[in-house]
């Protein structure tokens, strides 16, 4: 069983949605806007295992809800409920450190399917925040790619550079993976987009360079002058692990 906060305003929704967690054997508390979920998730530090946020909340929007959390340092899988399925939301959400995005109007089969997702996700991290179900960690899933001293765990999605770590969130995890597997050829942003996160509609695709300046921030001496994430002109990236 998981703990879920569920962060949406309009009620019939927020109790429609707990309901179905509950009957799907997990827990759910519901909070009903922004401010109320930061007070619970960073003042009274309750626990836990997912959060669905709604991005239309009154006061502080579901972008900003996740920004504060990830700038305080917790890292709970955050999934996002955009109001359409809008490619420019969706990136903007990622950017705050959602974990995975759902567009409303959503069938709820496919949400608890991605709830469950996430949470399957955060068991093999060993990272099973609330409900201590790392003994029963799926050890497979986790896998480690080391490179020029620099390790990248997608396991515990954490890069570690000689004392230094960073935490992932899943998205950020994706795409080092993807660049990894493609590693030394030039990907496109638009393979980005759809591989990884499963965009096809007209994005800009320029919104992938924030993800990519982030990363170049983990894992480079240098961000300003990359020597294992390139910038390959006119085409996307380049992960070169050995330059
Ligand atoms: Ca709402």
């Amino acid at each position: 069983m998981s703990r879920i906060l569920i962060v949406e305003d309009e009620q019939h929704i927020a109790d429609g949605l707990r309901y179905n967690l509950l009957a799907e054997g997990h827990e759910a508390s519901i909070a009903p806007d922004g401010e109320a979920a930061l007070q619970l998730l960073l003042t009274e530090r309750q626990p836990f295992d997912a959060i669905l946020l709604d991005v239309m909340l009154p006061g502080k929007d579901g972008f900003a809800v996740a920004s504060e959390l990830r700038a305080a340092g917790q890292y709970v899988p955050i999934l996002m409920l955009t109001a359409r399925a809008n490619a420019e939301d969706v990136l903007r959400g990622f950017e705050a450190g959602a974990d995975d995005y759902l567009p409303k109007p959503f069938e709820l089969s496919i949400l608890i399917a991605r709830i469950n997702g996430l949470l399957r996700r955060l068991r093999w991290g060993g990272r099973d925040t609330a409900s201590g179900g790392s003994a029963s960690a799926d050890i497979s899933a986790r896998d480690v790619y080391a490179f020029a001293g620099r390790t990248l765990d997608f396991g515990a999605m954490e890069v570690r550079v000689r004392d230094q770590s960073h935490r992932l969130t899943v998205m950020e995890c994706d795409l080092l993976r993807y660049l990894v597997k493609k590693a030394g050829q030039p990907v496109s942003r638009r393979s980005i987009l759809q591989e990884v996160w499963g965009l096809h509609e007209g994005v800009d695709t320029r919104a992938i360079d924030n993800f990519i300046v982030r990363l170049r921030r983990y894992i480079e001496d240098r961000p300003a002058s990359p020597r294992f994430l390139q910038t390959v002109r006119g085409v996307g990236y380049r992960f070169v692990p050995e330059p």
